[in-house]
């Protein structure tokens, strides 16, 4: 789809020019939704193991893409007709307002401060942020632990400020531009921890189990939302239901078990509360 503008009828355009009508106003003509689409760009994540993770054939695969996925066939649009592309966590509301992309499928916690750009339906999931250290660590046993420490995150979350902001705790924040960098330097020794999303952390340490410890102190609600263009209410409606049917259909349960199942983390398998589409 990738359309941002609004349309509205020939009829209204007429009675525009007639009336001296403001060209938006909301009773000439429908606004373009996300539900007429015949096909989607959907942004996910592409160097999270789990999430979101593109192999040496191009294909993308995760939790999030099947959750993306289920979500299209509901708004009636078939895989075939689903183009994925890759986005960071710095540039999702980017995408969004300039529409590269329809969609956004990505780890992408609701907060406030992202709710004045985007609309957000879900959550799909909700996640709890935790810590990763490496493995030989062991004097990180919980969050508070990580006072004076130097923590990664990927450039554009939200990760280091539930921290520092919304527990207190002193931390030397340093950002990468994505959370597979973290990772790296966490491995090489150049930060002492990673902190986000526990979901985003398992699908890493499942990868090399033997370089790192996941802390497993869970804290804060990580509200995974489905990024949607700024006001599309009908499209936030429709795919709150499509989340609704994705878990009474057991199929949240099966994408989870799918990538998470052998990772050890509990998981969340009734339907998230939803936040409501305003
Ligand atoms: N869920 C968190 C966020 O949206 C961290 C993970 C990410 O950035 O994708 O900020």
């Amino acid at each position: 789809m990738r359309s941002r503008h609004r349309r509205i009828t020939a009829a209204a355009l007429a009675a525009v020019a007639v009336l001296g009508l403001p060209a938006c106003s909301a009773v000439l003509g429908e606004e373009e939704s996300l539900v007429d689409a015949t096909s989607l760009t959907i942004g996910v994540k592409t160097d999270q193991p789990g999430l979101g993770l593109k192999d040496e054939n191009g294909d993308i695969t995760g939790f999030d893409v099947d959750v993306a996925l289920y979500i299209a066939g509901r708004l009636g649009v078939s895989a075939d007709d689903v183009e994925f592309t890759g986005v960071t966590s710095a540039d999702r509301e980017e995408k969004l307002i300039d529409g590269d992309v329809d969609m956004v499928v990505a780890t992408y916690s609701i907060t406030p401060v992202r709710k004045t750009q985007v609309t957000f339906g879900g959550p799909y999931y909700v996640a709890k942020q935790d810590v990763l250290v490496r493995a030989e660590d062991t004097g990180i046993q919980g969050v508070r632990d990580l006072e004076g420490l130097s923590v990664c995150q990927g450039a554009g979350s939200n990760s280091a400020a539930r921290i520092a902001e919304g527990l207190g705790i002193g931390i030397r924040k340093t950002e990468e531009p994505s959370y597979s960098a973290c990772i790296d330097s966490l491995r090489e020794g150049g930060v002492d921890a990673v902190s986000t999303d526990n979901l985003i952390l398992a699908g890493f340490l499942a990868e090399d189990p033997s370089a790192f410890r996941f802390v497993n102190n869970p804290f804060t609600d990580e509200k995974y939302g489905v990024g949607l263009p700024y006001g599309d209410v009908r499209a936030c409606e429709a795919v709150n239901k499509a989340i609704s049917l994705m878990y009474q259909e057991g199929k949240a349960k099966e994408f989870l078990d799918t990538w998470f199942g052998e990772t050890g983390l509990q998981r969340v398998e009734s339907v998230p509360q939803f936040e409501g589409c305003v």
